[in-house]
């Protein structure tokens, strides 16, 4: 196994601060730490609004105080606290200095952040964004689907790593504790923060009210109640001198004996997860999978008769990629093909192999002929085929990608029960749900630890596995989130 040196050269280190790696007694200072002063005369300093101090420096002003927001003030006497979930949300100043740092404030960070403060370490998060979670949040617009109710095996058959998987667990970690915390143990975690919880005929399980933000709000609130630090603001840009920051006061330098990197994928940029890191990991000698989007649409060119169509939903259809197919409903867009029924196939399409459409999958080809035999009389062959298959999209469908039609019933049948789905390729990665790609399993040992990097731990989405919706993605990160923070602590632990 090949280890490159760690990352944060001990030669940049003066003097000694417990808890900051390569700190010795004859380290210099890093140029930053976790410390900040609430200006006086007001009642919270912004998040972004570190002052950076001297590695040995305090502050009669400093507060010891819990860094993360409190929850949304349920009434008017709590209107005075800061909401979580805003933009420019203010806080108390943050005056401890963790021992380990979690970089990202993703599912994956706050579970890697919470498994920290469980073990016994202190610990802060770096956020780039000016609130944490937003495609956590995001994902709740729609009905945030946590996990899925099935038995574990079944469950995460359903994750697939990138290359050298099949040597591994479901998460591509050769170590059964990411896959025990599952679906049940993501329940138990939900219902744990106060969240009840449905499950959905699919097996689909989400929080009762839907939404993400009930869930987001109970976690900081016991995030914060463990002593955890949150900092928003803060992007990290690299290494220089130890992890490299930009903050609303300039550049920071820190230097934690353990550090989680939790960065997400590159789906969505926007709201945080952007993939700048590639670059910087690669630098360091770390493998890395190029990304690609996952449970994505499909780009079409319609032909003009299809523009009616835009915007309607394919109910009672099956499609098939591959070894894979799906029941689920869809929509067809102005790009192309979007929606779960289509992503549940994504990545065979992705990977190259011919989708086709069922239209009609409850119907064998011989009941289907029953159909096609009837007389047509004077019906057009729209307003016949429209008897048959029942729904007008169903149709437009069937005249665009399966013109010229047969004649021949038989074939006809045939046809309709097994359509091209033609495509100009998958959509924009920024548009995706998720992405495949990322940090490769070979990368990390079984802690999730860089080998390249000792001392650094990921989690989530950056690292190369994929996987369809329906609550996997989220059990995924939390649990890779979970074993990368347990194993960043046992490191902090042998270290100290
Ligand atoms: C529209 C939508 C709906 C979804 N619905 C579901 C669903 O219902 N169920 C499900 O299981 N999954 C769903 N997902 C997927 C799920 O949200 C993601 O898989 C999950 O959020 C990934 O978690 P993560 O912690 O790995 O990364 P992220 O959630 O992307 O978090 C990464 C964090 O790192 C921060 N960051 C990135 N770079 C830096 C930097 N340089 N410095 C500091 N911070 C940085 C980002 O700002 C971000 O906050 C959905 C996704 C989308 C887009």
């Amino acid at each position: 196994m090949h280890h490159r040196a760690a990352p944060f050269p001990r030669a940049a280190c003066r003097r000694r601060r417990p808890g900051w790696a390569g700190c010795g007694a004859d380290a210099p200072a890093p140029t930053g730490l976790w410390t900040a002063t609430r200006p006086h005369g007001t009642s919270g300093a912004k998040l972004g609004d570190a002052t950076a101090r001297g590695c040995g420096s305090s502050s009669a002003g400093n507060r010891p105080d819990l860094a993360l927001q409190q929850p949304r003030p349920a009434n008017a006497a709590d209107r005075t606290r800061p909401d979580p979930l805003g933009d420019d949300a203010t806080g108390p100043a943050v005056s401890q200095t963790p021992d380990a740092l979690v970089i990202g404030a993703g599912p994956a960070g706050l579970m890697a952040a919470e498994q920290l403060a469980a073990d016994g370490i202190s610990v802060a998060i770096a956020e780039a964004m000016p609130t944490p979670a937003r495609k956590f949040l995001m994902a709740g617009k729609s009905g945030l689907n946590l996990t899925k109710e099935q038995p574990a095996a079944a469950f995460w058959a359903n994750i697939s790593a990138g290359r050298s998987h099949a040597e591994h667990d479901p998460l591509g970690v050769p170590c059964a504790d990411t896959a025990a915390f599952g679906p049940d143990e993501v329940m138990a975690w939900a219902r744990g923060l106060g969240i009840e919880l449905f499950t959905g005929s699919t097996g689909r399980v989400f929080p009762v009210g839907m939404k993400a933000s009930p869930l987001l709000r109970a976690w900081l609130a016991r995030l914060r109640d463990s002593g955890v630090q949150l900092r928003v603001r803060w992007r990290w840009t690299g290494f220089e001198d130890g992890l490299r920051f930009q903050t609303p006061e300039g550049v920071q330098h820190l230097r934690p004996r353990a550090t989680v990197l939790a960065l997400g994928g590159a789906s969505w940029p926007q709201l945080g997860s952007d993939a700048a890191w590639m670059g910087w990991l690669r630098d360091a000698g770390v493998d890395i999978a190029p990304f690609q989007p996952a449970n994505m649409g499909f780009r079409v060119n319609w032909s003009a008769p299809m523009q009616r169509f835009f915007g309607s939903a394919i109910k009672g259809v099956a499609l098939h990629a591959g070894n894979a197919s799906s029941r689920g409903e869809w929509v067809i867009s102005q790009h192309g093909t979007e929606g779960g029924g289509v992503y549940e196939i994504s990545a065979a399409l992705r990977d190259g192999a011919a989708g086709s459409v069922d239209l009609a999958p409850d119907l064998d080809h011989a009941a289907l002929m029953q159909h096609l035999n009837r007389p047509r009389g004077k019906l057009s062959v729209g307003n016949w085929l429209r008897r048959v298959l029942g729904d007008p999209p169903k149709v437009a469908l069937l005249l665009e990608w399966g013109r010229p039609l047969p004649h021949d019933p038989q074939t006809l049948a045939r046809l309709i029960k097994s359509l091209p789905l033609r495509h100009e390729g998958p959509m924009d990665i920024a548009r995706a749900i998720s992405s495949a790609g990322g940090i490769r399993f070979d990368a990390v040992d079984e802690g999730l630890q860089l080998r390249a990097l000792p001392g650094v731990f990921v989690a989530g989405e950056m690292l190369d596995w994929e996987a369809p919706t329906g609550g996997y993605l989220l059990t995924g990160c939390l649990a890779s989130g979970r074993h990368a923070g347990r194993a960043a602590a046992q490191y902090h632990l042998r270290q100290s």
